[in-house]
């Protein structure tokens, strides 16, 4: 079967209850979506694979929960104030706006030559690229636009300034900022990472194709710091480790591939950047625009530790910190040096990878009607619901006691539920559409020899299981 596109999934995720468009009984709000159901255990599941894989599965790993609004000075140095922004171009006719990098045109030779914004610059201006809202071809410069959302703390007035402050569009500063507390109460030595999951936003110019790029989205970060000197072999390393956790998760390699960023697209602290991209466009004609960001694993050298500093050791004293009451350096006991550990840091969403793992473990299969059922075929570690106890007859008590007890036994163990609401081939359809990946089925039999039938989702095929044996079968199974 061929991949399926996001279209697909949208549907599939809204009629089964993973993610509904935001506030719909009000016309909704552009780009902006709640997770239902099924949608919250995936990211629920998602968040802890990828926090047992960093966290508890390692030695040299600290976990932090920053807040979402920070002092502003640590964007102020962060350098987020100043850059981090996009280019944005509007056109005259439509009054639409789009950002300019994503605009659809191929740079010719002499543009390819250029810094990106001056090459879109370049073709805006001489080659008059079209707006892809009504073609028309009078569109503006790009001019920066800060993507952080302001607001006001307290009960200041809102146009005194000592109020602004900004939600964080990124909860890697969170990490930075809290290095010494973390490295006086772990006793840590290098090297070492600190990882944070959480919201951030940004208030992107054209959010858009589903939860893959919104406004308000999750992030799984981790800080890893490292002498200088062994950042570029640790670097590669994490780019190793990450793509193999994707496909871990059961994401086919032929669906990721690794993209090098080129020296005109890294972030100004970046020493090299390499992203995981998942081919999230299929249906896109062009080979190179099926692909796009999963997650991006960055050198950020010592750039963070060094400009949150109180005393910053910046020859020309460029990154002068007046306000900062600390310094970040690390000192190292055996070797007696004073240093600005460097930083690896990989950065994945937990709503793209979620987004991805939908598209990836989405299927078809017809059964012996002649009816084609969706089957989505989610690594169980992430699958909404483990296992679903079915009762063949509902009028029967004691069957549905049995049912039901079983489940209860079954949910200190693992995520179960009970279903009695159809026959037993629309129950399977249902739980095979959200990624169950075993349905249990309570029958007249069950009463005689205390044992049930498992159903696998992706064979279809039964076994004939006793009820004590149960909680060690799923589990076993589940494990794989
Ligand atoms: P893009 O180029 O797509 O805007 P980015 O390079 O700015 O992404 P990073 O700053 O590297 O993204 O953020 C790390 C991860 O956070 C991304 O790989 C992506 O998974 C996620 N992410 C970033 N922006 C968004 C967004 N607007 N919506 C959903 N996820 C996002």
């Amino acid at each position: 079967m061929s991949a399926p596109n996001i279209e697909t999934i949208v549907s599939l995720a809204k009629r089964r209850g993973f993610v509904f468009p935001s506030s719909e009984i009000y016309g909704g709000l552009g780009s902006a979506w709640d997770y239902g159901p099924f949608g919250v255990e995936l990211c629920n599941n998602v968040k802890q694979a990828w926090w047992r894989w960093m966290v508890y599965e390692r030695d040299d790993m600290e976990g932090v929960d920053s807040s979402i609004i920070l002092n502003r000075l640590a964007w102020k140095y962060s350098g987020h104030e100043d850059t981090f922004s996009d280019p944005l171009v509007d056109c005259r006719d439509c009054n639409s706006r789009f950002r300019a990098d994503k605009l659809d045109y191929l740079p010719t030779e002499e543009e390819r030559e250029l810094p990106a914004p001056e090459a879109i610059a370049k073709a805006i201006r001489e080659r008059r690229i079209k707006c892809p809202n009504c073609g028309s071809k009078d569109l503006t410069e790009p001019r920066p636009f800060n993507l952080m959302f302001r607001t006001h703390v307290g009960a200041a007035a809102e146009d005194d300034p000592s109020s602004l402050v900004y939600l964080r569009p990124e909860t890697a500063q969170g990490i930075f900022i809290n290095f010494a507390n973390v490295l006086t109460t772990s006793r840590r030595k290098l090297p070492f990472g600190v990882a944070q999951i959480g919201k951030s936003f940004r208030n992107e110019v054209t959010p858009g194709n589903f939860i893959f790029r919104t406004r308000e989205f999750e992030q799984m970060e981790m800080e890893y710091f490292v002498r200088p000197g062994e950042d570029e072999k640790i670097h590669q390393d994490w780019i190793d480790n990450c793509f193999n956790w994707f496909t871990g998760l059961g994401i086919s390699a032929n669906n990721l591939r690794l993209y090098e960023q080129p020296k005109e697209e890294l972030a100004h602290y970046a020493k090299r950047t390499v992203d995981i991209q998942y081919r999230f466009f299929p249906e896109r004609e062009e080979q190179d625009r099926q692909w796009d960001e999963l997650m991006g694993i960055a050198n950020r050298t010592d750039f963070d530790l060094r400009t949150h500093s109180k005393k910053p050791e910046d020859a020309e004293g460029k990154r002068l910190n007046p306000d900062s009451t600390e310094d970040l350096s690390y000192f190292d006991e055996a070797t007696k040096e004073r240093f600005y550990p460097y930083v690896i840091e990989p950065a994945a969403g937990v709503n793209r990878t979620v987004l991805s793992v939908l598209m990836d473990a989405y299927s078809e299969k017809t059964n012996d009607k002649g009816e084609t059922r969706v089957i989505l075929k989610l690594h169980p570690t992430l699958s909404p619901i483990k296992a679903a106890i079915l009762p063949l007859a509902k009028n029967k008590p004691e069957i549905v006691g049995m049912a039901k007890a079983i489940k209860r036994s079954l949910q200190p163990l693992l995520r179960a539920v009970y279903d009695d609401t159809g026959g037993i081939g629309k129950l399977y359809a249902r739980q095979d559409e959200i990624g169950t990946p075993f349905c249990v089925t309570v029958d007249h039999q069950s009463l005689e020899d205390e044992a049930v039938t498992v159903r696998d989702r992706d064979t279809w095929e039964q076994e004939r299981v006793k009820v004590s044996e149960l909680p060690e079968h799923l589990s076993t199974r589940l494990k794989g």
